[in-house]
């Protein structure tokens, strides 16, 4: 029998949980020393940029939406093919999220759709980098400039990842990435926003944590209402072991895509990923399914594959049919790309400690149960 085999699952070590163990007994557990150290091995890690941690890469893009300024009355053009807290905090901050369908390619936001989406009222574009994919920098960021508009980089799934050699974060406007359990590098929950320059701190910092500006003398002031986004040291200390390790789990990672391609069998008709292995960081391996020709639906694909004890996962449905999206005018037939791609998707296991006989049984399961469908 085989054990399960999950989509995800986080790479933790020893060294890192005893480093945990030491944070717990210290005394000190929420945002403190382990915070400010983590901070600094990502700045350096992103090339010297200023970064500052947050609770989760959804917080990051809430406060980095509120230090564009952006609120009510303004929109920002996003992808309906992504985790919905892309949108939703478009919306946290007052403002209209203005979706654009997707490159059937990459899956990621179409470029050439932008532009007839750009209102008088636009004032950004969240670009994602779905899988871990980058969205071409070059042609988004000469987009932005075009129409004056303010980028804030979705990249979340992009820890790691590069453009043209450039890792994502080391350049480029706003950029949120997210250390979520399911992520490249975890701290369990977490995230962090690359900024720009060093002035737009202590906003940055009055927004994470409930709008408070501290004096010397013990004082303090709030003149905006911030948040509650601040990191614990607890998981500042996860992250910090697992920074180091970032660059070899990528790499783990394209090597077992790389099985994945080399084992798949193309005559069961899925889609498969772009076979990029310069700049995606792999977060995820997502195969489409052929399911006009198919007996079963995804639903019964996913049970079926659980059977055989592997587990795989949805990422995303077309967010725009959600029911909150609906509510304010989405329809069906709106992004045909994103809900062909959101209907037929499915995630299959990759993460750094699988094994590539694992893929051999992802393969070979995946070939018997769409055999017996056709
Ligand atoms: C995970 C994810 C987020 C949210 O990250 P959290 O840290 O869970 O808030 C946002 N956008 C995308 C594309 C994601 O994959």
């Amino acid at each position: 029998m085989n054990a399960f085999l999950p989509f995800t699952r986080p790479s933790l070590d020893e060294e890192t949980i005893q480093g945990v163990a030491e944070v717990l007994r210290s005394g000190w557990i929420t945002s403190g020393p382990k915070v400010k150290e983590f901070e600094a091995a990502l700045s350096d890690y992103f090339g010297g940029r200023p970064v500052r941690t947050l609770n989760s890469a959804t917080a990051a893009l809430e406060v980095a939406l509120q230090l564009c300024g952006i609120g009510l009355g303004d929109e920002v053009i996003t992808t309906p093919l992504s985790w919905v807290a892309t949108a939703n905090s478009v919306l946290h901050v007052g403002a209209k999220p203005v979706f654009v369908d997707v490159d059937p390619v990459t899956r990621n936001i179409d470029l050439e759709q932008i532009e007839q989406a750009v209102t008088p009222r636009t004032k950004a574009i969240i670009p994602v980098d779905l899988a871990g994919l980058p969205v071409d920098r070059d042609r988004l960021y000469a987009l932005a400039e075009k129409h004056r508009l303010r980028v804030i980089e979705d990249a979340a799934q992009s820890m790691g990842a590069s453009w043209r050699g450039k890792k994502i974060g080391s350049f480029g406007d706003l950029v949120a990435i997210s250390f979520h359990a399911n992520k490249n590098m975890t701290t369990g929950e977490g995230g962090c926003l690359v900024l720009n320059d060093e002035a737009q701190i202590p906003l940055f910092e009055k927004l994470r944590l409930q709008g408070v500006v501290r004096f010397p003398d013990g004082g303090m002031d709030v003149d905006v209402a911030g948040g509650k986004f601040n990191l614990t040291d607890i998981a500042a200390r996860i992250g910090l072991g697992q920074l180091p390790q970032i660059d070899a789990f990528n790499a783990r990672r394209r090597e077992l895509a790389r099985h994945y391609f080399a084992r798949f069998d193309r005559e069961l008709g899925c889609g498969l990923p772009l076979e990029n292995f310069s700049d995606s960081n792999w977060h995820m391996f997502q195969i489409l399914l052929p399911l006009d020709r198919l007996k079963i639906t995804r639903g019964e694909f996913i049970e079926q594959m659980r059977q055989r004890d592997i587990g795989v996962g949805v990422h995303y449905p077309a967010m725009h049919l959600f029911s909150l999206y609906r509510g304010m005018g989405y329809r069906e037939g709106d992004f045909p790309q994103a809900e062909r791609i959101g209907r037929e998707t499915v995630t299959l296991p990759l993460f750094p400690a699988m094994q590539t006989n694992d893929i051999k049984r992802v393969c070979d399961t995946i070939s018997e149960i769409l055999s017996h469908s056709h």
